[in-house]
């Protein structure tokens, strides 16, 4: 028989009805980790492979009844934030985070979609940078959300590692910072790994492809790493070569050539 009282991981994020991110790729990458996953949604997308149509944010405390209704019934181990849409939510979510304190905090800083949706209220980075880094495990910015963050653009290897020192400095605990975005890349995706200890690099081939949820499904299978006892740095490794499978797996199920990542 299974484990009767899997670990669980709780996603607070936003909902893609085309279901290839947000929640919808968080619960199917915890299936694929044999966790159980547990979600509380922070907003809700009407959204498809070639864009997002709409967005509602459901009130905060509807979205703490959520968060409340899952801790108050399940052995949460690790809890994952994706898009959080406002700096009222970021706050509901930080306070139910200091009330509950959960072993694990996956952030993903969500700001803005692939395809260019706003997913983050311009005025929401404060709250960010205040209430949720220092909360957080673990941090797993993309270098356009680093850039955000820390006010600068980001152009090198150098100045990865510069804006990693520049993270941890603002209160982050450690983080993963994917180098996908950078101009100069070369044939692979360098992320780095920092914590106040250790530095490492992930390297993966760059895959020539037009991918949707990839930041959402690394930030779900490091929680769900978590779940199973992985130390940080460990947890990262494996869920980077996680993504990479699921890419290479991937479909196409809309009109678009946008992939969606295969998680079965
Ligand atoms: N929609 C939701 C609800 C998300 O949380 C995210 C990313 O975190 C996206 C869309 C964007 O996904 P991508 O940039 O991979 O297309």
């Amino acid at each position: 028989m299974n484990d009767p009282r899997p670990s669980c991981a709780l996603t607070i994020a936003g909902s893609d009805s085309g279901g290839g991110a947000g929640i919808q790729a968080d619960l199917k990458t915890f299936a694929a980790h044999r966790v159980h996953g547990l979600s509380a949604l922070a907003a809700l997308t009407a959204q498809h492979t070639r864009g997002v149509t709409a967005v509602h944010v459901p009130d905060t405390a509807f979205l703490r009844a959520q968060i409340d209704a899952c801790f108050d019934d399940f052995a949460i181990t690790a809890v994952k934030l994706g898009m959080l849409a406002t700096g009222e939510v970021i706050h509901a979510v930080a306070d139910a985070i200091e009330h509950h304190r959960p072993a694990h905090v996956v952030l993903d800083p969500v700001m803005v979609a692939t395809s260019g949706a706003r997913l983050l209220a311009a005025d929401a980075l404060d709250a960010l940078r205040h209430r949720l880094l220092p909360l957080a495990t673990i941090v797993t910015p993309n270098l356009p959300e680093a850039e955000l963050l820390i006010g600068r653009a980001i152009g090198s290897r150098d100045q990865m590692h510069e804006a990693c020192d520049a993270l941890l400095a603002m209160g982050c605990r450690a983080l993963m910072l994917k180098g996908g975005h950078l101009a100069d890349g070369g044939d692979d995706v360098i992320d780095v790994f920092a914590d106040h200890v250790t530095r490492s690099t992930i390297r993966h081939p760059r895959l020539a492809v037009e991918a949707h949820g990839t930041g959402c499904t690394l930030s779900s299978a490091i929680a769900a790493r978590l779940c199973h006892g992985d130390a940080l740095p460990d947890a990262c490794d494996a869920a980077s070569g996680y993504v990479h499978r699921a890419l290479l797996g991937g479909y196409r199920p809309g009109r678009s050539d946008v992939l969606v990542l295969d998680h079965f």
